[in-house]
């Protein structure tokens, strides 16, 4: 059985910029009925249940879709979607922490999109326009080289093997109690919270995956 992750800071630790109330929502309600739902669907399937969530994910073409009936597999990937993103979503903001990429991220994020706010725009770019429920990713792709690109609902970059560096929800459960339907100042919230500390954490492992 998965376990939902107590946050590392207070449900009001990231305000003014992401209040309390989405906070409470968004991990106890949210978060938690997609492990439950995950839950429920490895009920039979033990070996499965063993994996990190992260795994079940990432082998889930080589593993989980062969042992599987197709809506046990369904119900996977959308709650273990939904539960793995939520994971590293709390991880990757906290109320003090690194605003900018630090060590060798800094340095691929320069090599690859010229500089840190040339990134930022072409990642609050990829996640303004995305249509509908959904995440835009910052991904170590197979090549292990650094792409942005959004995937609707709680469709996992770790389905195709690329590893999730960072991930900014953007179905409107995260933001329409303070922001309604202003998408944008959302993501200029988010992108004061989040700790690149920890983001540079998920790309070295993401280095070695
Ligand atoms: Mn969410």
């Amino acid at each position: 059985m998965y376990t939902l992750p107590a946050l590392n800071y207070a449900y009001e630790a990231l305000e003014p910029h992401i209040d309390g109330l989405t906070m409470h929502i968004h991990h106890d309600k949210h978060h938690q009925t997609y492990l439950d739902k995950l839950n429920t669907a490895l009920t039979n399937y033990p070996d499965l249940a063993a994996l990190s969530a992260e795994d079940l994910l990432w082998h889930f073409a080589d593993r989980v879709q062969l042992k599987t009936p197709i809506d046990i597999a369904t119900a996977i990937k959308n709650h273990g979607g939904g539960f793995e993103h939520h994971n590293l979503f709390w991880e990757i903001m906290s109320p003090n922490g690194s605003r900018e990429a630090v060590g060798d991220l800094s340095a691929a994020i320069n090599a690859r999109f010229n500089s840190f706010a040339d990134f930022k725009i072409q990642l609050i770019d990829v996640a303004t326009k995305h249509f509908g429920s959904g995440w835009a990713w910052l991904v170590l792709n197979e090549k292990k080289e650094l792409a942005i690109y959004s995937l609707p609902n709680q469709d996992s970059p770790l389905l195709s093997k690329h590893y999730p560096i960072m991930g900014i929800d953007v179905w409107e459960h995260a933001y329409y109690l303070k922001y309604q339907n202003r998408r944008p100042e959302y993501l200029e919230a988010i992108w004061q919270v989040l700790d690149w500390q920890k983001i540079e954490e998920r790309y070295q492992l993401g280095l070695k995956k």
